[in-house]
């Protein structure tokens, strides 16, 4: 997985623009957190090409974080004051994420927020996963500090790389967030709350939405413009949840014309402990399928429905037979479904994203 962990500083001269303490330290970080540490974790952000302008046959995860940082020279934002230190914990193509990488990323996240003088963590990561691994940090970390992630859908070396910009405005929000709190997104100028983002395109800049949600705030020229508040959070799960070495089985399954069960009958006999189900329309599963879910659910299993695509929620009727995923994708409805299972009672409620009476 390639968890290096390198440190560096970049040098914080000279400043483009001024920010003052109070504003360097709102949204958690305290008086005298003057520090932002950027996680590195490859991505596309970090990709390069055999050929310099291929946007689509680079290979992800190769510039170090460190020189990520030094490339935007004297553009950084850099308030003064304030420290700005790196971290690679790994160097991958985020589709190719890991539930231990996961666990390692989430523990140094934590780590550094602990620090009194961390105003915020920022993670460098890819889009494949992305929407994945922030629900999961919102979940487990619920952190009242800002936890940062940015990306690039053009590699470091490409004629117009996004990247850089999309590090610069990141670097404005976790140094001066207004008061935006926990997981964020920050992609082609918008923010985005983590645990609400999804990549809905692969190929243009502006890859990232939260459905019905929209964004929470736009970033110009370093700054903020805020829409809303972030959404009311559940809980953190905390840390110890992630503890375990082999993690539940969790699929996921789809529903679709000519579907049935058995693919489901498969992974039952394989021992799946959770299943999700990516749905048609408003929430509903072809009834060969269904019929199959509702023994594997009679047995034991843990069953999640998800929508297949689309930018809503699902809509709850009065008798739902299979749980709802709410608005969350089906991605993220299978981490929402590991962290249940991996720590049963923490479904979460009402009012946040898994909403919904199923
Ligand atoms: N495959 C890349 C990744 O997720 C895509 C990207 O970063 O945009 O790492």
């Amino acid at each position: 997985m390639g968890n290096t962990s390198t440190t560096g500083e970049i040098p914080t001269d000279p400043p483009e623009f001024e920010l003052d303490e109070t504003s360097s330290v709102s949204g958690g970080g305290g008086h005298g957190a003057t520090t932002v540490v950027v996680l590195g974790t490859g991505g596309t952000i970090a990709g390069t090409s055999a050929q310099r302008g291929d946007n689509v046959g680079y290979t992800a995860g190769q510039t170090p974080v460190l020189a990520l940082l030094e490339g935007l020279g004297h553009r950084a934002p850099v308030p003064p004051g304030l420290r700005i230190e790196s971290e690679q914990v790994a160097q991958i193509d985020s589709k190719d994420m890991t539930h231990a990488l996961w666990r390692r990323l989430t523990e140094r996240i934590a780590a550094h927020l602990v620090r009194p003088e961390v105003a915020a963590v920022l993670v460098t990561h890819g889009t494949d996963t992305l929407e994945e691994t922030a629900y999961l940090v919102q979940r487990v970390l619920s952190p009242a500090k800002p936890v940062v992630f940015t990306a690039a859908m053009r590699p470091a070396d490409a004629l117009q790389a996004d990247g850089p910009q999309n590090l610069l405005d990141a670097l404005a929000v976790a140094a001066r967030p207004c008061g935006l709190r926990g997981v964020l997104l920050v992609l082609a100028g918008k923010v985005w709350a983590g645990a609400e983002a999804r990549k809905v395109h692969p190929y243009r800049l502006d890859a990232f939405d939260a459905g019905d949600a929209g964004a929470l705030a736009v970033v110009e020229e370093g700054r903020l413009r805020r829409f809303r508040d972030t959404a009311e959070v559940p809980v953190a799960l905390g840390l110890q949840v992630l503890a375990r070495d082999i993690w539940p089985e969790v699929q996921i399954v789809s529903s679709h014309g000519g579907a049935d069960g058995r693919i489901v009958e498969l992974l039952l006999e394989s021992g799946v402990q959770g299943l999700v189900v990516a749905c048609t329309g408003n929430g509903t599963v072809h009834q060969d399928l269904l019929a199959v879910l509702l023994r594997a659910q009679q047995q034991g299993v843990s069953v999640l429905r998800a929508l297949r695509g689309g930018g809503g929620s699902i809509v709850c009727g009065a008798a739902e037979v299979l749980p709802s995923a709410g608005g969350l994708t089906a991605a993220q409805a299978r981490v929402e479904l590991l962290l249940r299972l991996l720590r049963p009672g923490s479904n979460c409620c009402c009012g946040c994203w898994v909403t919904g009476n199923g």
